[in-house]
């Protein structure tokens, strides 16, 4: 028996897509970093009847009635994202990252203002100022970029020097290709030189930081974070804006989110928010952030032996970013499709300063949550990376690549994604 009677019985068409789906996530690998598998639980939670409910406004000031188990549910999702990033406030009703982002950047900023983000092709996201988003005829976004691509440490003395020039309101980290940590004392320290909010979105890592696998921006001193729910997090598809302790500026944000910019939370959403941030708190979810990179780090080792350039050297977080044009001598593109072939899922992806266009890049990029979640191991890991390797240096071999796409069939049986985590 399915988990979509209902669907199968009244919408065959509909049905057809969803087992589609099931079966696609069952038997393929997903390597791509900002993707991963959510609990039954969570699941549940988001296909709840909290759907069929309105409460714009906040816990306990509503414009409709009817808000005793909302009020409940949100106030759950709160505090429970408060006490999972030790900070003040907490947003939960942003319907994505990008949401997030724009509320977050209107909240605190006038038209004409200026950010001051991390290149795109360093590793930033569209979000943070690129030019085909209607962001950039509202603010005017300027650049930081690594001080060198090999190492990937930022170049912060070039950075204070825009910072001095530019005089930014928003000094903004965060990243949605960038393997490495950021040292987050000097973002505070040139945000507050030049007196501006210093912002991370943590879209990415916000499961890692949530796991302390990493350090928390919060306590190098940053003013807001925001974030997705549905990356490493591991919950429902949707946004998260935190801040650390001031009341003026979480106010502005409630007020920016609603009714600056959305209508009526999708409480059934925040139900599953509340759920898979319940999930986050467990100790369990410590150690899967932690395997998280030392299954990044097993990958790392494979693809350095093989002589492949990994972008910033390799990985101190849950990606890597492999040049496997100037390595290999095949495009991103290629690449994506040729292991989409062998049941690998992941995306081509511009590496620093790439000569090559945005849709046929030079290089991939890949990562470790959602195989972690399927409990995969280093071993495993090593393996998964001798296997891309192999598909791409026997890219014309269609025996080679059956036989790849076999025991990755075998090795996703062998790890089914698991239903509870707790
Ligand atoms: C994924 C991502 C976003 C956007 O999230 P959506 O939920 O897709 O809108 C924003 N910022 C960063 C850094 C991201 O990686």
């Amino acid at each position: 028996m399915n988990d979509y009677g209902h669907v199968q019985k009244q919408d065959p068409e509909v049905f057809a897509a969803l087992e589609g789906e099931e079966q696609r996530e069952a038997e393929g690998l997903e390597l791509i970093p900002s993707e991963n598998y959510v609990s039954k639980a969570v699941r549940e939670a988001n296909g709840s009847v909290f759907t069929n409910k309105y409460s714009e406004g906040y816990p306990g000031k509503r414009y409709y009635g009817g808000q005793t188990f909302t009020d409940q549910v949100e106030t759950l999702a709160i505090d429970r994202a408060k006490k999972l990033f030790n900070c003040g406030y907490a947003n939960v009703q942003t319907l994505g990252g990008a949401n997030a982002n724009i509320a977050m950047y209107f909240a605190l900023l006038e038209p004409g203002d200026t950010v001051l983000g991390m290149d795109l092709s360093h590793g930033g996201h569209l979000t943070h100022g690129h030019p085909v988003t209607y962001l950039t005829k509202i603010f005017n976004f300027v650049r930081y970029k690594m001080k060198d691509p090999n190492t990937g440490e930022i170049d912060y003395d070039e950075m204070r020097e825009v910072a001095k020039k530019e005089k930014p309101k928003i000094v903004l980290a965060g990243y949605s290709a960038y393997p490495r940590e950021l040292n987050y004392e000097k973002f505070v320290e040139i945000a507050q030189e030049v007196g501006a909010y210093a912002v991370m979105d943590i879209a990415h890592i916000a499961g890692l930081i949530a796991g302390k696998a990493v350090k928390s921006p919060f306590d190098a001193g940053f003013d807001v974070m925001t974030s997705t729910t549905h990356k490493t997090l591991r919950g429902p598809r949707g946004g998260l804006i935190l801040t650390r302790e001031s009341e003026e500026i979480a106010k502005k944000i409630d007020k920016m989110v609603f009714p600056g910019l959305q209508g009526g939370p999708h409480m059934n959403n925040i139900a599953a928010k509340a759920v898979a941030f319940g999930e986050a708190l467990s100790p369990s979810f410590a150690l899967y952030a932690a395997q998280i990179l030392k299954n990044a780090k097993a990958m790392e080792k494979i693809f350095l032996a093989s002589s492949i350039r990994l972008l910033t050297g390799g990985t101190s977080n849950h990606l890597l970013l492999a040049d496997v044009f100037g390595s290999l001598g095949i495009g991103g593109q290629e690449a994506e499709t040729l292991l989409d072939r062998v049941g690998i899922t992941l995306n081509k992806n511009s590496i620093a300063d790439d000569t090559r266009k945005p849709m046929d890049p030079s290089g991939i990029r890949f990562g470790t949550p959602a195989i972690t979640t399927r409990k995969f191991g280093e071993q495993e890991c090593a393996r998964v990376a001798e296997l891309m390797v192999d598909a791409m240096k026997n890219k014309g071999d269609d025996t080679k690549l059956s036989a790849i796409r076999e025991e990755i069939r075998t090795l996703c049986k062998k790890f089914p994604v698991p239903e509870s985590f707790v």
